[in-house]
């Protein structure tokens, strides 16, 4: 029998003693079926959302409008949807109208797909599978509830959905479920870009997002959403599968750094031709940076996503060698920030593993690493907080005024700082700013 904790049990009995149904639905049991930890339950009940607010004292209506409100039992709070019958969708997204029934049957028959229609009475632990979903699990196939053609037409979210369950479940999307996806497909055009979005973080979490990736391509789906992926139409395309290769060898966290694998060299079929050497020209980091900011904003990720992507994105192409002077490193670490430096030698490490076929031995980047570690630990002054005088001082002891002049110095004494950290004394400071105050704004 499947574990429930005890809480889930003590919530359901304040059902069952109302003589309410309460079942476990959804992502909860299909992963306690696959043997993967669950921190997430949703519910299903036989009770109306007033039902469910005459059964606890704190019952939040959150979704009413599809009949779910949250109950705030003990230290949790649980999302409770009532059975339902979905009516028409004329929006490819949401049912016109909803209507409230005491079948779980007619309940499990609304969702998406087999694998997410199963139940589980966290009482008894009786689970109701009346489409077969565990078989399919055990099958290891993405199959919908009814038809395909049914489904995806009423709500075309669902199409993303099950090539992202694919994925992330590296579980087959049966040949029929691909062909109605490929049919369907230009209804994505209805769905919100926040909602697709969601769904794409959650295959950024899959072992092998490429093979979402892949799928999205080879049913159509990528055009509607992403055509900027695919701009080298050559069979096999190289920048496409490079850029799948690189998402799959970068790590997980934090997720900003697969969306920087994924966009790094995004430009290069617009604006780069190789020499003779196979050198690409220089220029593709900027597009790249540029098109990551523009799609990411199509898809309303947040700012500080799209700014964290674009920045990776614009540095990938540093060039590291043993020649490197330590001021070089210092403005690098810089140029890049502390918390970041190190997200982009992962970077550039996901993107030789994509083009090597495994994850590479990179002698110059360890050395790098050591070298910038070594920075850290020592405190080197690296930005222009960790100069020994502010913008106030070189007002009132340098005789600067405020204004642009006032940023321009403290750039300058930034760059001779990183130079060589052992200017950075106040005095001497104070003295290098009154030079450059006098030679560049009052030259005599
Ligand atoms: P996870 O939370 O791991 O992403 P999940 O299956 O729990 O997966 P949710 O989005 O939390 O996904 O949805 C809960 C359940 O609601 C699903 O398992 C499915 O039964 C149903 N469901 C969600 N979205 C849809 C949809 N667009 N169409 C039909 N049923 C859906
Ligand atoms: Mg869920």
């Amino acid at each position: 029998m499947l574990h429930v904790p005890s809480t889930i049990r003590a919530f359901a009995s304040v059902f069952s003693r109302e003589g309410y149904e309460l079942y476990i639905v959804g992502g909860a049991v299909r992963d306690a079926l696959l043997g993967k930890a669950v921190d997430d339950y949703d519910f299903a009940t036989s009770a109306t959302p007033e039902e469910v607010q005459g059964l606890f004292r704190r019952v939040i209506p959150t979704g009413v409008q599809h009949g779910t409100v949250t109950v705030l039992f003990q230290d949790h709070s649980f999302e409770v949807t009532t059975y339902r019958i979905d009516g028409l969708y004329t929006d490819h997204r949401r049912p016109d109208t909803i209507a409230y029934t005491r079948s779980l049957e007619e309940d499990l028959r609304r969702r998406d797909l087999t694998i997410n229609a199963i139940a589980l009475n966290p009482e008894t632990g009786e689970v109701v599978d009346p489409l077969g979903g565990r078989a399919d699990l055990k099958e290891r196939v993405i199959r919908t509830v009814g038809s395909g053609d049914d489904r995806f037409q009423e709500d075309a979210l669902r199409m993303v959905r099950a090539v992202r369950f694919a994925a992330t479940l590296d579980f087959a999307l049966l040949p029929d479920v691909a062909e109605a996806i490929r049919r369907h497909a230009p209804l994505l055009g209805q769905v919100s870009q926040e909602r697709i979005a969601q769904e794409l973080e959650k295959l950024m979490r899959a072992r092998h997002p490429s093979s979402g990736w892949r799928l999205f391509r080879d049913t159509g789906l990528l055009e509607q959403f992403l055509p900027e992926l695919e701009e080298d139409r050559e069979t096999p395309s190289p920048v496409f599968e490079h850029l799948l290769g690189s998402c799959d060898c970068a790590p997980l966290d934090p997720p900003h750094l697969r969306w920087a694998a994924l966009f790094h060299d995004i430009g290069k079929p617009r604006c780069c031709a190789e020499d003779e050497k196979g050198r690409h020209f220089h220029g593709h980091d900027q597009v790249s940076a540029s098109m990551a900011e523009e799609v990411l904003g199509r898809l309303r990720f947040s700012k500080e996503r799209i700014r964290s992507v674009a920045h990776l994105v614009r540095h990938h192409m540093f060039g590291y060698t043993s020649e490197w002077s330590d001021a070089a490193v210092r403005r690098f670490i810089s140029r890049v920030g502390e918390e970041e430096v190190f997200l982009l030698t992962a970077l550039r490490r996901a993107d030789i593993c994509s083009k090597l076929g495994r994850p590479p031995v990179l002698p110059d980047l360890d050395e790098l690493e050591g070298r910038i570690r070594c920075m850290l630990e020592e405190g080197h002054p690296l930005t222009r907080k960790d100069l020994a005088v502010n913008g106030r001082d070189l007002m009132s002891q340098a005789g600067i005024p405020s204004g642009p002049a006032l940023g321009i110095v403290l750039e300058e004494l930034l760059e001779t700082i990183l130079d060589d950290p052992s200017m950075n004394r106040p005095e001497t400071l104070l003295e290098i700013a009154r030079a450059i105050y006098q030679a560049r704004f009052h030259p005599s």
